[in-house]
């Protein structure tokens, strides 16, 4: 007997998330001649940039290459938190204490600023502020989280606590896990609700958005910038780069420095048809948002309405299409959830987020010229925020640092000219590392 499809008849390989609110097909719309500010990408930090200028009586034009939120920002997890994520990375070295402190503290009120958005532009966008929990991964991973947890709570004010194997059984229905790390100030909202609330807010303070319009060169002379666009040319007094992982994908050559700072990967989701109630909420009984504490990481919860759960990973580190990171992240999501086998998946999509080579991101700029980039997979909250305090900055036309990400462009590598070409290798290697840590944890723990 033929194995039955694991995709619903009506399956689409595009973000369920877009029933909500999908990147608008805009009429192609004149160009002003001159503008006071151009930024180019209205993603979250493009537009939220945008947001704080014109607030402040600038005019502004923000640019996106393809439609209005096409980038990452309409297609992530919709998961938020302060700062759980900052600087966590399979590699790197501690922070020095004061540096850590900072980033920690700013983290916490970039949540803070996202929850006043929210509430200040009356956003409706089925946010849930009921935590997170993160899935431990093999018992050797407690004591980190354990120091980890006391940063959180002393400088980022995150609730965190660690839980036991019995008491994340209790918050996800499933065995798979060696206990959790609950944090309490996060929670998950629709991510394309929340860019198209953001998009609005922007637009009724006097920001002018345009998508389908890629910048494709920038020179500067006489203190102004001309740009040259798909739609024509227009000057500009400041232009502020928030292209994050797309710095290249669009015109290689407008922003080398960014392109080489950011090394965009691709990560996936998928979406389960409606399921049960009962079976929904026995998966996540608290609708808390899930991710883990291992290094390619698996994130889920339940959609607004608590009838589907939407899965995500980085299904693969090569190029592959939307049946197949389906596929892949079935598998996934079987292993954690047996009971949802034969379940069908109704969406599958990807995009593409920006890592950097000290696992942070970056403001900065000067002399007319500014960037935010380097989200590192976690950019609700934090570029919104960075986009919110560049736009200060600039209004301050300020050279001191205005928040702990204030430190110039992410750093260089000799052998990276923007071109990912080692992500398979490495990113499969951490895949392998991770697996064989699940396999023999009594072992590698001795
Ligand atoms: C599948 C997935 C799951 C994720 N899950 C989460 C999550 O649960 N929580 C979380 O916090 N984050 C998550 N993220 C990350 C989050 O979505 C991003 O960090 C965030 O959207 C980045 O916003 P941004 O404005 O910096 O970039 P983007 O939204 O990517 O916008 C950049 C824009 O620049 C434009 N651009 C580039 N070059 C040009 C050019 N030359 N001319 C004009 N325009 C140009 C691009 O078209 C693009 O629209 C996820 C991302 C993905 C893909």
């Amino acid at each position: 007997m033929a194995r039955k499809s694991i995709f619903s008849d009506d399956f689409s390989p595009t973000p369920w998330w877009w029933a909500g609110f999908a990147p608008p097909a805009d009429p192609p719309a004149d160009l002003p001649r001159h503008v006071g500010t151009l930024i180019v990408g209205a993603g979250y930090a493009g537009v939220a940039c945008a947001l704080r200028l014109a607030e402040a009586g600038e005019e502004v034009l923000v640019l996106d290459a393809a439609a209005l939120g096409f980038g990452a920002s309409t297609r992530s997890g919709g998961q938020v938190s302060g700062g759980v994520n900052v600087g966590r990375s399979p590699t790197r070295k501690p922070l020095p204490e004061a540096r850590k402190a900072a980033l920690l503290r700013d983290a916490a009120a970039a949540f803070t600023l996202f929850e006043e958005l929210l509430s200040r532009h009356q956003i409706s966008c089925g946010y849930h502020r009921t935590g997170r929990i993160n899935g431990i991964w093999t018992p050797q991973h407690v004591q980190a989280w354990k120091n980890r947890a006391e940063d959180l709570n002393r400088y980022a004010d995150s609730d965190v606590r660690i839980l036991s194997r019995a008491e994340c059984r209790r918050e996800i229905g499933s065995d798979f896990y060696h206990g959790g790390v609950s944090i309490g100030r996060a929670g998950h909202l629709q991510p394309a609700e929340y860019y198209g609330g953001l998009l609005a807010a922007a637009r009724r303070a006097g920001a002018r958005c345009h998508g389908e319009t890629p910048v494709r060169q920038v020179r500067r002379a006489d203190g102004t910038y001309t740009v040259e666009t798909s739609r024509g040319n227009l000057t500009a007094e400041r232009i502020v780069f928030a292209t994050n992982a797309y710095a290249g994908t669009y015109a290689r050559g407008v922003a080398p420095d960014l392109r080489r700072g950011v090394i965009p990967v691709s990560t996936h989701m998928i979406a389960t048809e409606e399921l049960p109630q009962e079976l929904a909420r026995s998966l996540l009984p608290t609708d808390r948002a899930i991710s883990e504490t291992c290094r390619v990481i698996s994130h889920y919860r339940l959609s607004p309405d608590g009838r589907r759960l939407l899965f995500g990973s980085r299904a693969t580190f090569f190029p592959a299409g939307e049946r197949h990171t389906a596929e892949l992240l079935y598998r996934g999501m079987i292993a954690r959830f047996p009971q949802l086998a034969g379940r069908c998946i109704t969406h599958s999509w990807g995009g593409q987020v920006a890592m950097t080579f000290d696992h942070l991101p970056h403001i900065g700029g000067g002399e007319g010229r500014f960037f935010v980039t380097g989200c590192n997979g976690s950019g609700v909250v934090m570029m919104t925020y960075l986009g919110h305090e560049l736009a200060k900055k600039i209004l301050a036309d300020a050279s001191e640092p205005m928040c702990a990400y204030d430190d110039g462009l992410p750093p260089h590598h000799a052998l990276y000219d923007g071109t990912p070409w080692f992500m398979p290798m490495v990113g499969s290697w951490f895949q392998f590392r991770d697996r064989l840590e699940r396999r023999e944890p009594e072992k590698t723990h001795a």
